[in-house]
């Protein structure tokens, strides 16, 4: 391993998680099972009960998405007082909704202490992906990645991660509702992608435990391989992730040298490209999961050569894997263009011809700026109106509508 030229991650400031309190009441959301147990018994549930209770308030929060304890109608009166005097249910405040001319949804949140993230929603055919965030920024620096030039960086609670998922569902109208069944209409929130702002693996316990409740019977209900965490490489975490969560995994993997992948992928000077197809081969085993998606980000003349194609086809060896080809989004200022259509098809095919699936990923809510890897400007700009528009107009909140980007090319 070299020594880093570089820090990897230079002048960034790391806040700790916290989850403020609106008062004095807890907040229910994100909480384990046995943690939820647990203030429940300190709140005066019987221990008989609790575990009881425990699955009747997840059924209410996580499938009918109930905010209010006087509607839980098979808990009797007095327990519904109990519960609204010292506990609450509370998701992340949404500030703006934006919808893309081919359906996309970008949503900015505030968390505690005045924080925002970006959620994206992508309709397909077959499913709907939610893109979820795990931290405010990111403290790696991917030279690609526009997330990666944010300074302030929080890890999210896990409150804060399941809380994405519960304010989209809001706005998809995407619960259970009374007298249906589960099940009954498809789910619009069908899959879960942790590939919004933010590094997975360097705040796992919250990811984890919010992880933990979308899967759960009685939490949000989705199966395991519906549910894909994307990392850049965190190398010790990543068997962890796979005892302790089992979902699907993604590995932004992005170059087939270490000396690119270096410049590309900072963490790469940490846990190079062996190291990490190590840790890599051992998953499936661990997790169960299918297969490994590979995520390859196609860079003009940086990692997109012939060469590059039969090299990738090489070291994936022996790994159950597909490869997602992933088309640069620019933003302002990047210092890479996107690789041309013709050679993108070219690396695909390559592949293609190896055995691996190697889809093209198109490219959603661009007229936005919810593409991958864009999710940090938008939030900037928006905050440099506001500011703007409150100092001309002494105004203190606002709403900000759809704005052209002029990313993307194609
Ligand atoms: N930190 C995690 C998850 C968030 S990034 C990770 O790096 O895996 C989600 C995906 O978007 C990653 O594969 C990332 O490499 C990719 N991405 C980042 N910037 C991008 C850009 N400008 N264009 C296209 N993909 C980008
Ligand atoms: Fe962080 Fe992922 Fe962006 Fe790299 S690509 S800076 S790890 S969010």
């Amino acid at each position: 391993m070299t020594e880093p030229t570089a820090p990897i991650a230079p002048d960034t400031l790391a806040l700790p998680r916290r989850d403020a309190d609106t008062g004095t009441r807890v907040n229910l959301v994100g909480l384990t099972r046995d943690a939820l147990r647990e203030v429940l018994i300190a709140a005066g549930t019987p221990e008989k009960q609790a575990k009881m209770r425990v699955g009747q308030l997840w059924q209410w929060i996580y499938q009918k998405g109930l905010r209010d304890f006087a509607a839980m109608t098979n808990l009797s009166k007095a327990y519904r007082a109990m519960l609204a005097e010292h506990f609450e249910i509370r998701v992340p405040e949404l500030v703006t909704r934006q919808v893309s001319a081919d359906g996309t949804r970008k949503y900015l949140v505030r968390i505690a202490g005045g924080h925002e993230v970006e959620i994206v929603y992508i309709p397909e055919e077959d499913r709907g992906t939610l893109c979820v965030s795990s931290q405010v920024g990111c403290t790696l620096t991917c030279s690609f990645c526009h997330t990666g030039t944010q300074k302030l960086v929080r890890n999210l609670s896990a409150g804060e991660i399941v809380g994405q998922i519960m304010l989209a569902r809001d706005d998809l109208d995407d619960w259970v509702r009374a007298g249906e069944g589960m099940g009954e209409r498809p789910r619009l929130v069908s899959n879960i992608v942790l590939m919004g702002m933010g590094e997975p693996l360097y705040n796992f316990d919250a990811v984890r435990d919010a992880m933990k409740i979308a899967m759960d019977g009685e939490g949000i209900s989705l199966s395991r391989r519906r549910i894909t965490l994307s990392t850049s490489g965190v190398v010790p975490e990543i068997a962890r992730a796979g005892e302790e969560i089992g979902c699907m995994l993604a590995i932004s993997f992005h170059a087939t040298t270490d000396a690119v992948r270096d410049k590309l992928v900072p963490i790469n000077r940490r846990w190079n490209i062996e190291a990490l197809l190590e840790a890599l081969r051992a998953y499936p085993k661990l997790s169960n999961s299918e297969r490994i998606t590979f995520e390859y980000i196609m860079l003009d003349g940086v990692n997109d050569t012939d060469e590059d194609a039969r090299r990738l086809v090489r070291l994936i060896g022996g790994i159950p894997a597909k490869i997602n080809l992933i088309p640069f989004n620019e933003w302002p200022g990047a210092p890479y263009k996107r690789s041309k259509p013709e050679r993108i098809r070219a690396f695909a095919n390559i592949i293609y011809k190896a055995g691996y699936a190697s889809p093209i990923r198109t490219p959603r809510g661009e007229d936005i700026m919810a593409a991958c890897g864009q999710l940090k400007s938008a939030t900037e700009r928006a905050r440099k109106s506001r500011a703007r528009i409150e100092a001309e107009a002494g105004l203190g909140e606002l709403r900000i509508g759809g704005y052209a980007t002029g990313a993307g090319g194609e």
